[in-house]
């Protein structure tokens, strides 16, 4: 790279997916531009509930199984780096996680789920168990009485993904890349030689652009011939108080942050493009929770929130590089907080070298026969 164009690449996008990407690319110091819409932007980076989790994940795609699980590998790496360059600490804990069930039905249920996803053929295979509740009890104190039990996973963990976020821009600042929000990207034209990146501010040159703009991908990536087909699902989040350290271990719908802040999340709803919150969705949410933790129910709520996930058709990612403009490539996921690792270790790599490599082929956008220019 290098050449005449203002910048080798312009990462479009400062969300989770965008910042890891820019953050395994920031060797490039002035020569790397993220654009960011900024405030207005629906933003999943900021309402998300900080899990990095494996348990769950792949079925129907083992190859998702297997990158979910290699971005666990490299969390603590990557957790590492971040602090190495911004000097914040992420709060990255992998002692493992539990999927709660209330009833033996929804137990059971899960018990069969994990047990076909781990004999899928080529599924890279981990270690879980089944808990019903007293030995679960065990290792949650303060359980519900009437909980049936859970699935524990020693792969599973959380951070502080606001902190990530914060870490992953302060790290680009401070290596001189050059940083642009309230950009909002109008116009990417592809030219013989490069991309010309149009925002209401003016137009940036650069050799290589990613699109990684969360729902916003779905207008800027057929400009440079690929197809997002990404819809909006709406995510609640409870915030409590701060309590006093009582949760060992993340659960998939409740975990204690290293503040001692306590999270109950997040719901699962397909509505377009609405980010207000709901008190039915909210009460269910928080009846749940006390069930699980009867303490719970003197906590104050602090604050609630919505935020909407970039989902996929098939809910697995979406990886590609343009058949048309060689230079362009498109990053897209639900689990941005898990796979910021990959983005940074393994994605941004790959980009920066000018391919993808045939592992991530699986995930490229053609599997849903969607046209594309090339
Ligand atoms: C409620 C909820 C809970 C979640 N929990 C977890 C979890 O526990 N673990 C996990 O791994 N993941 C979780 N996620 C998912 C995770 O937050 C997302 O995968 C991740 O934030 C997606 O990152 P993104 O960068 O693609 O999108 P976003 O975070 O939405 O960022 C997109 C960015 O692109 C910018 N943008 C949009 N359009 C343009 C444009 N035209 N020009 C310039 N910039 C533009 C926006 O300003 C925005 O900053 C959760 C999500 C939600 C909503």
């Amino acid at each position: 790279m290098g050449g005449g164009a203002q910048f080798d690449v312009a990462v479009i996008g400062g969300g989770l997916v965008g910042g890891a990407i820019a953050f395994g690319l920031r060797a490039l110091g002035p020569r790397l531009l993220l654009l960011d819409e900024g405030d207005q932007a629906f933003r999943a980076a900021r309402g998300n509930f900080g899990l990095v989790w494996v348990q769950g994940k792949g079925a129907g795609l083992p190859r998702y199984g297997a990158w979910t699980q290699r971005s666990r590998r490299e969390w603590p790496r990557f957790a590492a780096e971040v602090f190495d360059a911004s000097g914040l600490d992420v709060a990255l804990s992998q002692r493992g996680g539990i999927h709660l069930c209330l009833d033996p039905r929804e137990l059971e249920a899960r018990a069969a789920a994990l047990a076909a996803l781990v004999d899928q053929p080529g599924f890279e295979r981990y270690d879980y168990e089944v808990l019903d509740r007293n030995a679960l009890a065990k290792q949650l104190p303060g359980l519900g009485i009437d909980v049936a039990g859970g699935t524990w996973c020693s792969l599973d963990g959380h951070c502080n993904p606001l902190r990530l976020l914060h870490g992953l821009h302060l790290a680009l600042q401070r290596a001189g890349c050059v940083l642009r929000p309230q950009h909002p990207v109008a116009r990417i034209t592809p030219r013989a030689d490069r991309f010309d990146v149009a925002t209401p501010a003016g137009t940036f040159t650069a050799e290589r652009v990613v699109v990684a703009a969360g729902l916003g991908s779905v207008k800027l990536a057929p400009m440079v011939g690929l197809a997002a087909p990404l819809r909006p699902q709406k995510g609640q989040v409870i915030a409590l108080e701060r309590m006093r350290p009582f949760l060992p271990l993340p659960l998939s719908t409740l975990r204690q942050t290293d503040d001692g802040t306590v999270l109950i999340g997040d719901s699962q709803e397909e509505g377009g493009l609405d980010e207000t919150v709901a008190l039915p969705v909210l009460a269910a949410m928080a009846a749940r929770a006390v069930r699980a933790f009867p303490a719970l129910r003197a906590a104050h709520v602090n604050r609630t929130w919505a935020a909407l996930r970039v989902m996929s058709p098939d809910g697995f990612p979406i990886y590609a590089q343009s058949a048309a403009h060689p230079g362009a490539f498109l990053a897209a996921c639900h689990s941005g907080v898990t796979l910021a690792a990959v983005h940074a270790e393994v994605l941004a790599p790959a980009i920066a070298a000018g391919s993808l490599p045939p592992s991530l082929a699986p995930f490229s956008p053609r599997r849903f026969d969607v046209p594309q220019a090339a």
